[in-house]
């Protein structure tokens, strides 16, 4: 999941950021609302944090010219203190929900997973590959009825593959997706998160559902015989 935290305030940004990011998000944050605007329109993502009182363009007009050009990404907005924000305000302008600062991160977070859920329970309540059933809402992997416990990036790159079961993703895309747009790292970490979700979901099952197509990227399929 990637999101997406425009907030002028940097120390809160980065606050923001890297508490979302140590969960397994995705996070690219941008500093006024022209930036946002812009990275919103150019990029995937699953959830804007966005504030309102914002240089260049203000939260309810990125958020409006959003929702004007058919973007339905859920926006959740922030506000600096009670009376300078009318929730009505916000929501007209397409916002889901909104945020009254100061709010304490576990809040913020709360939201941000009641907003996804609410946006993948209508999209895809369940993954299921087989017998690897995958819970993007409740973060949670079983196989066979075991549970299977994965850590926030491993669990990213496994939703990602199995979003696009049967179909082989590519390096490039599963690091758009999971790691955030700073990442400028070695593109073979997938191939170490790829193989430490093989020894989990895999290997202990006798199972061969991740397979790796030369040049290409990663499948994950229902069929991955049984080794044994
Ligand atoms: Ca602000």
């Amino acid at each position: 999941m990637r999101l997406l935290i425009v907030e002028d305030e940097k120390r809160l940004a980065t606050a923001l950021a890297r508490g979302l990011a140590a969960e397994g998000f995705a996070v690219d944050v941008a500093h006024d609302g022209v930036t946002g605007l812009h990275l919103a329109q150019d990029q995937d993502y699953d959830l804007i944090v966005l504030d309102i009182m914002l240089p260049g363009l203000n939260g309810y007009r990125v958020c409006a010219q959003l929702r004007a050009s058919g973007d339905e990404t859920p926006v959740l907005m922030l506000t600096a203190k009670d009376g300078e924000y009318d929730e009505a305000e916000g929501l007209d302008t397409g916002a889901d929900d909104y945020l009254t600062k100061p709010f304490s991160y576990v809040v913020l977070q709360a939201r941000v997973r009641a907003l996804l859920r609410r946006r993948t329970r209508s999209a895809a309540p369940l993954l299921r590959i087989g017998d690897l059933t995958v819970d993007p809402g409740a973060r949670r992997v079983e196989r066979a009825g075991t549970d299977i416990a994965l850590t926030a990036k491993e669990f990213a790159v496994l939703e990602h593959l199995a979003l696009h079961a049967g179909r082989v993703a590519s390096k490039a895309e599963i690091l758009a997706h999971v790691w955030d747009f700073a990442y400028d790292g070695d593109p073979n970490i997938v191939e170490v998160y790829v193989s430490a979700l093989r020894r989990k979901i895999d290997v202990p099952f006798g199972r061969r559902s991740i397979t790796t197509v030369r040049g290409a990227g990663y499948r994950l399929e229902a069929g991955g015989g049984r080794d044994a």
